[in-house]
């Protein structure tokens, strides 16, 4: 199960420069994860000050 990023995302980047694989972008006013690159680790969520990445 792939992560994603709710609407609380403040786009602060930090989850983008913790990614292992780079799967998490800037995207329209948040921050977005690509589901086919993500493995699931959980670092955006441990990164992220605002809780915004969860698993979907
Ligand atoms: Fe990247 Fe891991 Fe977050 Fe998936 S769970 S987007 S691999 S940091
Ligand atoms: Fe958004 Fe959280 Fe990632 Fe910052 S760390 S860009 S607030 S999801």
């Amino acid at each position: 199960m792939a992560y994603a990023i709710s609407d609380e995302c403040i786009s602060c980047g930090a989850c983008a420069d913790g990614c292992p694989v780079g799967a998490i972008s800037e995207g329209d006013g948040k921050y977005e994860i690509n589901a086919d690159e993500c493995i699931s680790c959980g670092a955006c969520a441990d990164t992220c000050p605002v809780g915004a990445p969860a698993e979907a």
